[in-house]
């Protein structure tokens, strides 16, 4: 914008003559005292509501200007892409792929505020978790997004244990099905939607024929048979997941039988990030695990109820290859019939 039209006196923009004395009386005689100010500041003065407002704004943006921003108010959250009042600026070290996976998928294509390269190196990424150069990237993002962002690299780690460890067993004995990878952890913005009604892993036969299909949770606790931290007592999963595996089970004619994987995902110290390393995986059929809910409840705090699982419907994962001889999925009641319990379990 040219210096000459900022020191014009403010009756060359389309304002009327109250709100411009009100603003004469506040001491503003030219544009750019005026664009110097933020809202809070013009609301501030005598006289000035939010109608004087929306009135000096509308005769701003005529001549292509604004008023400054409040360094005191509210940022906007780049996930959520609108002010919320927990952002604040957040730091996340990531390779270089992982920041644009971040800022394209994830952020509407926000630049990150500062960007600084790591001496030194490689180091394992916060995300893909792979050793890679990285760098520190910081965005304005809330609280709940920061929460998000942070935790999708330890579901890439679920997942990668999962698919090495089928990989392992049909290394052993290449009769057993193929995996595929159905709804891998994604960066998302909020808005973005999702396919969330996919199972995360389905196994097909020779033909391309989905046999079975797993949802993964990651916790960093273990069940029966692991050593390393500290033992669940019971389960817990939200009522909404169930309901979403049943409805992914529902997607092919006449359905995907379904099990559910708990992966235990560990945080090793690895400055100047962390390493998730898989160290524990555990199944059990749907089925089983709604037979095994003990109790429906609302959390504290929380909106979504959730099921408390008794953890003995767990078996550590070496046993799962034999129940796949076995085509136990086979004995996989419909849907249907998987509602309706989980239904009668419901408070
Ligand atoms: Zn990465
Ligand atoms: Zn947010």
């Amino acid at each position: 914008m040219s210096r000459s039209l900022k020191q014009k006196n403010i009756n060359y923009l389309e304002l009327g003559t109250r709100v411009l004395s009100k603003l004469y009386a506040a001491g503003i005689t030219n544009i750019d005292e005026l664009i110097s100010r933020c809202k809070r500041e013009i609301l501030f003065i005598a006289g000035i509501g939010n109608v004087s407002l929306d009135e000096i704004e509308a005769a701003l943006d005529k001549v292509s200007l604004k008023l400054e921003s409040d360094p005191y108010g509210k940022l906007v959250c780049a996930r959520h892409n609108r002010e919320r009042n927990d952002t604040r600026l957040k730091t996340f070290i990531l390779c270089s792929d992982c920041a644009s996976e971040y800022q394209i998928n994830a952020l509407h294509n926000t630049s990150p505020v500062l960007e600084m390269q790591l001496s030194g190196g490689p180091y394992h990424c916060s995300h893909c978790n792979e050793l890679r150069n990285l760098s520190m990237f910081q965005w304005y993002v809330c609280d709940v997004c920061e929460r998000v962002l942070k935790s999708i690299g330890r579901g890439i780690a679920a997942n990668k244990g999962v698919i090495e460890w089928w990989e392992s067993q049909r290394g052993l004995d290449p009769t057993l099905p193929r995996i595929v990878n159905t709804d891998p952890p994604v960066l998302r913005a909020i808005g973005a939607g999702s396919d969330e009604d996919n199972l995360d892993f389905e196994w097909v036969d020779d033909n391309g024929r989905t046999l079975f299909g797993t949802e993964v949770k990651t916790g960093r606790n273990r069940l029966i048979g692991g050593s390393i931290g500290a033992r669940m007592t019971r389960f817990q999963l939200d009522v909404s997941d169930i309901v979403a595996v049943l409805n992914a089970m529902e997607k092919d004619t006449p359905f995907t039988p379904a099990y559910l994987f708990h992966c235990q995902v560990v945080d090793l110290p690895r400055p100047p990030t962390t390493q998730f390393e898989c160290v524990g995986i555990w199944w059990t059929a749907l089925a089983d695990l709604i037979d095994n809910i003990e109790e429906i409840k609302h959390r504290p705090r929380e909106f979504r109820p959730a099921a408390y699982i008794n953890k003995d419907t767990f078996e550590i994962i070496d046993s799962f290859v034999q129940e796949i001889h076995n085509t136990g999925y086979t004995n996989c009641p419909d849907p249907a019939t998987l509602r309706s319990e989980l239904e009668s379990k419901m408070p």
